[in-house]
């Protein structure tokens, strides 16, 4: 069986085929520009080699078109015909406080994600627009929509109520909603393979640190606190977004820089993390390079970042009362020994030993602390997309 798995974003789009009788990818893709011009889809079938396919896409339809033409094509293709793609699993930004699960899309699914747009105006519109796509040009085949939100619908009401007046919850729906939940779910399942013990018996702290960046507290597979809250902006410090604040500070600078809405949530989501502190790049391979050659802010950014880390790592733990591991993925977490070892320095109080040389390592799951470390750090690539795919199959 063969699934197709999509991450719509607002002007592009991943794909990768997935064949679930081994779990490999047999292609994987990105269409990018999609509506504002000079579009194009990267594609590669594994075995052959990458090609890009540049050709005017104003909408969705015409991308996805684009990508199962890639993925039927003689030369670079994967699959003889649109016929072996059993079903799609879609990557659903925000399923509110309706959908703890994952679920196969039908006419009232797509109605109450149009209702939880509001919630994820950026992500769930472009979401929407992949499912409605597909459903035209895949009529037949089932599709299952796959949220980011879903795994931390467990948290306890202590976890995700804001300290407002509480009708702004039953009004508008506002609480923390937590997000990479696909990832936080696919560690935490690994982990518990890699340590040999069951999920439900382990107390676990993911953190997720790529250019968007969470901690997670699961507590028996199951999710009970998280740093994302209302939207992915509240947190950690991520590559471009400004993570906890406090919120007087966005008035205070609205009116000092006479800023609008646009221009506060401009501010705060493209221009603060650790490029705002550094102000070299938001990417951590940049920052690390210039720290390296004696740049202050660039430190301060990584020091800034690795403390908020260990602070929630810390507060997790008290909250589960103790922990058995804590994990690290996606792009810095999974590459960067440096943030690792920095995060993990000083928790020796709670049983954390970091083995250098088994840290030194990328993208490969490793458990990177010493035997006689008490509680165990992993590094563990994510796989969001096999995640859906999995998802996919078992609902189908
Ligand atoms: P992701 O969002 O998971 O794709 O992560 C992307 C981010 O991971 C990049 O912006 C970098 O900041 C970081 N990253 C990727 N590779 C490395 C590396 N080798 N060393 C440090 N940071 C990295």
């Amino acid at each position: 069986m063969k699934v197709l798995v999509l991450n719509c974003g607002s002007s592009s789009l991943k794909y990768q085929l997935i064949n679930m009788e081994n779990e490999e990818v047999q292609a994987i893709g990105i269409v990018e520009r999609i509506g504002i011009g000079d579009s194009f889809v990267k594609h590669e079938a594994v075995g052959k080699a990458k090609v890009i396919i540049e050709e005017e896409m104003a909408n969705h339809k015409k991308a996805i078109k684009l990508v199962l033409e890639a993925l039927v094509h003689p030369e670079h293709g994967a699959i003889a015909s649109m016929n072996e793609i059993s079903a799609v699993g879609h990557r659903v930004v925000h399923g509110g406080e309706k959908f703890t699960e994952s679920v196969i899309i039908t006419k009232e699914v797509k109605d109450a994600l149009e209702a939880c747009s509001e919630l994820a105006p950026l992500h769930n519109p472009p979401n929407l627009m992949g499912i409605n796509a597909c459903e035209e040009i895949l009529p037949n085949v089932p599709m299952v929509a796959v949220f980011d939100t879903a795994f931390h619908q467990t948290m306890p009401a202590s976890s995700y109520i804001y300290a407002l007046p509480y009708e702004y919850y039953e009004k508008h729906g506002i609480r923390r909603y937590g997000f990479h939940g696909t990832s936080h779910k696919y560690v935490s399942d690994r982990a518990a393979s890699i340590l040999g013990k069951p999920l439900s018996e382990l107390k676990l702290v993911s953190c997720h640190l790529g250019n968007g960046a969470s901690v997670t507290a699961i507590n028996g597979g199951k999710s009970v606190d998280t740093t994302m809250g209302f939207t992915p902006l509240e947190g950690l410090v991520m590559g471009t977004r400004c993570g906890d604040i406090d919120p007087a500070i966005v008035t205070f600078i609205m009116e000092k820089e006479k800023m609008n809405i646009d221009q506060l949530n401009n501010l705060v989501n493209k221009q603060s993390g650790v490029l705002g502190i550094s102000g070299v790049s938001s990417d951590f391979r940049d920052i690390e390079g210039a720290a390296d050659e004696g740049n202050e802010r660039a430190q301060l950014a990584l020091d800034v970042y690795y403390q908020k880390v260990k602070k929630y790592i810390g507060a997790f733990a008290a909250e589960m009362g103790g922990i058995d591991a804590v994990l690290f993925t996606a792009g810095l977490g999974e590459n960067s020994a440096a943030a690792r070892k920095e995060i993990c320095s000083g928790l020796e109080f709670l049983g954390i030993k970091i083995d250098d040389e088994k840290n030194n390592v990328r993208g490969k799951e490793t458990v990177v602390t010493t035997d006689d470390s008490t509680v165990k750090v992993l590094l563990i690539p994510t796989n969001e997309e096999l995640t859906i795919a999995r998802e996919t199959v078992a609902l189908i």
